[in-house]
């Protein structure tokens, strides 16, 4: 898709309820284009009387639209049908994604639209696939689990990929016969607007996707709310924290949680195809400029190569082109804002002046005078102490570690707190089998770095990366609960 004109988007600021646009709220939050600042919306901000008015929708038209007791085929249909309008939304959805977010024009609409589409697609696949069990008991009895939706899901997503994220929650939920209230990122509130019109457009009833705005105060509102029968959230690991203690005091709600990472690329010197492997590691740090939850943080690279890897990934870093994600070009996106910008710079310069050597960036892009733009740094001579090794920067910033023999790779490659994602090259089988055996990660790639395609593939952590899963089989059941009977056959 080529480059487009900012000022010609159209955006509206509200919120989605029962079917309709709803513009109230106490107050309204600005919205502003990372690429350059510029405020161009304002969203209203639900508060509690506004939570109360969307969840009791969700529940009332749960309970009356037939959502959760239409024939599953029936479900799929109209979901499949919605991924169908997503998929040839890409001229409308791709601008509005990428002009209120980090993601470049053209990665929009390759990638972020037909990928969300195809996720809802997978989902709908579900509907009639897992209707519970019939267990094994003795001859006189029946026993089986009958799967069920909770009611109405809490769905509450980041700002680092609007649609992607915001699919991952809402196409399980609805598939398995649940009404969502989505609840985006306070900075990138209005794509999931257009994702909601286009699933009431594909027959999902009205209330059954609903848009709630708002920050830190409304997800918390809506987390409370007593007709939430699940939450599901994907965010910092301190958000998660508060969601979970909130879960806990207001009913002991079940909660998916997927959270910060502090992921390791351990590379030995038997890797095969090193500048492969060099493309893979930059672009595992630089894509989204490292506003990735899996992004690949900490390099472990054995001794003997290290000079020569870091060469290589500094010339891949070397071609990426900074610039406003409307404009086609654009291969390093900015910074989602300015703060975050400014703490990026901050972590640099304090684990350097703790000690560690800035071996490549450390800097703005073109100075910092065309917006937050980071350029991609390298960080070596850093230890397990230094604050860019320990803490999610969520910038792209790669630490450099050495290391000498496989037990001293694994030992650096452990997180004392997050275990998301981690990655091995190596072209020895086993000790690749070794690593992925042990390292505490909840997904392990082997000589690549990145999901592919496959939705069948879950994600989630360990540790405080999180609890639960997104994508796959785990997703679908997730959004279900299982109800078990006994049937005695003999009256
Ligand atoms: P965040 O935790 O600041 O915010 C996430 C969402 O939670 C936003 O919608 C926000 O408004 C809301 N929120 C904030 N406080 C809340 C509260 N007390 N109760 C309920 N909701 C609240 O995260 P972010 O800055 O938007 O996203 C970046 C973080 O997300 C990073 O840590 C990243 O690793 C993580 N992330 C994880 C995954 C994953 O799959 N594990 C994927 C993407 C991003």
């Amino acid at each position: 898709m080529n480059s487009f004109d900012p000022g010609k988007i159209v955006v509206r600021g509200a919120h989605f309820i029962g079917g309709e646009y709803v513009d109230e709220g106490p107050q309204r939050i600005d919205v502003a284009r990372p690429s350059d600042g510029v405020v161009y919306a304002s969203v209203p901000v639900a508060d509690g009387a506004l939570i109360d008015r969307a969840v009791d929708n969700a529940w009332t038209a749960w309970r009356s639209s037939g959502w959760p007791r239409i024939a599953p085929r029936e479900r799929a249909r109209i979901l499949r049908r919605f991924a169908d309008l997503v998929a040839a939304d890409v001229e409308t959805l791709a601008p509005l994604e990428a002009i209120g977010s980090t993601r470049p024009i053209r990665d929009a609409a390759a990638w972020d639209v037909p990928y969300t589409a195809e996720g809802i697609r997978f989902y709908a696949e579900f509907a009639d696939k897992l209707g519970g069990e019939v267990m094994s008991t003795d001859h006189d009895h029946l026993g089986m689990t009958i799967a069920e939706p909770y009611g109405v899901i809490g769905a509450i997503a980041p700002w680092n990929f609007p649609l992607v994220m915001a699919s991952w929650k809402i196409a399980p939920a609805l598939a398995a016969g649940n009404a969502v209230v989505l609840k985006p990122s306070e900075m990138t509130p209005f794509s999931v607007l257009r994702l909601a019109e286009l699933a009431l457009a594909a027959g999902v009833p009205k209330g059954i996707f609903n848009v709630v705005q708002g920050d830190g105060r409304t997800g918390d509102a809506l987390v409370r709310h007593p007709r939430i029968g699940k939450v599901t959230f994907t965010g910092s690991t301190r958000t998660g924290a508060a969601i979970m203690a909130a879960c806990a005091e207001t009913g002991t709600k079940p909660v998916t949680l997927e959270l910060g990472g502090k992921s390791p690329q351990v590379v030995f010197a038997d890797a095969p195809r090193l500048d492969a492997v060099a493309r893979r590691i930059a672009g595992a740090i630089s894509g989204n400029a490292g506003q990735v939850c899996n992004a690949g943080s900490r390099l472990l690279v054995e001794r003997s190569i290290a000079d020569e890897l870091s060469e290589r990934i500094e010339q891949v870093f070397a071609e990426l082109k900074p610039g406003a994600t409307w404009a086609r070009g654009t291969t390093l996106s900015p910074i989602i804002s300015e703060p975050q910008a400014s703490r990026i710079e901050s972590i640099v310069q304090r684990t350097v002046a703790g000690g560690a050597t800035l071996r490549y960036g450390g800097h703005r892009a073109d100075g910092g005078k065309s917006g937050p733009f980071y350029w991609p740094t390298i960080l070596s001579n850093v230890t397990q102490q230094s604050e860019a090794v320990r803490e999610e920067v969520f910038g792209p910033v790669l630490t450099l570690q050495t290391f000498d023999a496989e037990d001293e790779a694994l030992e650096l490659a452990q997180h004392p707190e997050y275990g998301l994602a981690a990655g091995v090259h190596t072209a020895d089988l086993g000790r690749a089998l070794r690593f992925v055996r042990s390292i505490e990660a909840g997904t392990v790639w082997v000589n690549r770095y990145g999901r592919t395609s496959d939705f069948m593939i879950p994600t989630g952590g360990y540790k405080r990366s999180g609890i639960g899963k997104d994508l796959g089989r785990q997703a679908y059941e997730a959004n279900l609960r299982f109800k078990s009977v006994l049937i005695d056959l003999r009256s």
